[in-house]
């Protein structure tokens, strides 16, 4: 066994999008932190088809943790969500759609290849870093005052606190001993991008039909948008297997002609369409974060802004203990990170899951109350400007780096 040389205030576990922004936003304030996770692949990834809609908050932490500059080429402006009921119910819900504008913001948010924002993000983190070591870890050792770590390079690396960033099946989790709570669907997902005859206007749009959604956002490119198709886990599978031309025929057919033609779709990816909450945010020097302490179902838009809220309230609890000079990893920090945390993870954990039932029904009762709430939230603006308040802020006050700044 290797020699453990060094104590770092911080480990973080993980070098997806969550791992590498809490990481930055953990130097941000001061602590001495070390990322271990794999490097992500060069160019272009037929496995990561995902883009993110990021939300003005989560762009202002990328502004404060100096990775906008490198991303700003690559993010494309949503400015409004248009909701359209494509079911043939006799109970459909009127079309709506969310203006930017009627809150005075000129977008919601803008929408970022996952590939584009964790290669932008490793960069960073590798200029701001002490270390950023390319391997997995293998082994978790629980100390009283720290906890070390087996790399799969063979080093060992010990640190008082240690963030668990490393996805569904966190090692970070189990060691903690943090058991989850998960929600089954039945119902798949597949991500990918199209090209199309007319432009998307930076609107974002979700059709829904019975027991299914396809929701489109746009890329940079004004004929060109990403889309998740969701639906039974049998429609999803079919999909799957059919040729790219076939695939976009079908597509073509869904979208009863919204963006016009259909031209070239790029490669597909299928994920499941799961819930998932850790039963606790936090133990023995250990911090979860992202996926391995939540994961939703991609509708709305939630599941990486929520992951970018975790890392930016971490910065916050971890900057109090330093400037008292304090242990990062003691337990007062741990339990001011599930105080911050535990509302906005548990109301939008609620949310997209009534979401998810509620537009993927085909039930009766539920479309109607669909359709009573979505009429409701046509016919009286004050009503929709203040869904979308709560689409775009958590319940709590924002996280200091999530403050805008004049940048
Ligand atoms: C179809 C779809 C569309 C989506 N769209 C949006 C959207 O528009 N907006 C939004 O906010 N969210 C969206 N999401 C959610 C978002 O994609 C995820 O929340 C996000 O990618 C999760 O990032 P993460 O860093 O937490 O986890 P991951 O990306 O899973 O990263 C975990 C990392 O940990 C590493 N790792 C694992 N084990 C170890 C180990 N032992 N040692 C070291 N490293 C390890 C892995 O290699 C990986 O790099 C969508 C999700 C889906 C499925």
């Amino acid at each position: 066994m290797s020699e453990v040389h060094t104590l770092h205030d911080v480990a973080v576990v993980g070098s997806g999008p969550s791992g590498l922004v809490t990481a930055l936003a953990l130097a941000e304030v001061g602590a001495e932190v070390v990322a271990i996770g794999p490097v992500p692949a060069p160019g272009p990834r037929a496995v990561e088809t995902r883009t993110a809609a990021l939300l003005t908050s989560s762009i202002d932490l990328l502004k404060s943790l100096g990775v906008w500059e490198r991303l700003a080429c690559h993010a494309a402006p949503l400015t409004a969500i248009r909701i359209i009921d494509a079911s043939r119910s006799l109970l459909r819900a009127p079309d709506i759609e969310f203006k930017a504008s009627e809150l005075g913001l000129a977008a919601f948010g803008y929408n970022i290849a996952n590939t584009a924002l964790t290669d932008a993000l490793y960069a960073r983190a590798q200029e701001r870093l002490p270390a950023v070591i390319p391997a997995s870890v293998s082994n978790i050792v629980l100390g009283a005052g720290n906890v070390v770590l087996s790399v799969g390079d063979g080093s060992q690396v010990a640190a008082r606190l240690v963030v668990g960033a490393d996805g569904r099946r966190s090692i970070c989790r189990t060691s903690a001993g943090i058991g989850v709570s998960e929600r089954r669907y039945d119902q798949g997902a597949i991500a990918t991008s199209f090209s199309h005859s007319l432009p998307h206007t930076d609107v974002s749009t979700e059709l829904h039909k019975e027991a299914g959604s396809v929701t489109t956002v746009p890329l940079l490119d004004p004929h060109a948008s990403s889309l998740i198709w969701v639906g039974p886990s049998a429609e999803i599978a079919a999909l799957m297997q059919l040729a790219g031309e076939r695939f976009g025929d079908a597509l073509s057919e869904r979208l009863g002609g919204l963006l016009g033609a259909i031209d070239t779709v790029g490669a597909r990816t299928e994920f499941p369409v799961a819930g998932l909450t850790a039963d606790r945010l936090a133990a023995k020097r250990i911090v979860l974060v992202g996926e391995a302490a939540h994961i939703l179902p991609p509708i709305g838009a939630q599941g990486l802004n929520l992951g970018f809220r975790d890392a930016a309230a971490l910065a916050d609890c971890v900057a109090e203990a330093l400037a008292r000079r304090g242990d990062p990893g003691g337990d007062d920090v741990l339990e001011a990170y599930t105080r911050a945390r535990r509302l906005d993870i548990m109301t939008r954990a609620f949310g997209v899951d009534l979401m998810s039932r509620a537009l993927l029904t085909s039930r009766g009762p539920l479309q109607a109350a669909r359709g009573i709430v979505l009429h409701g939230l046509k016919s009286f603006p004050p009503l929709r400007r203040a869904v979308m308040r709560v689409g775009l802020s958590p319940p709590t006050e924002l996280p200091s780096l999530m403050r805008p700044t004049s940048g």
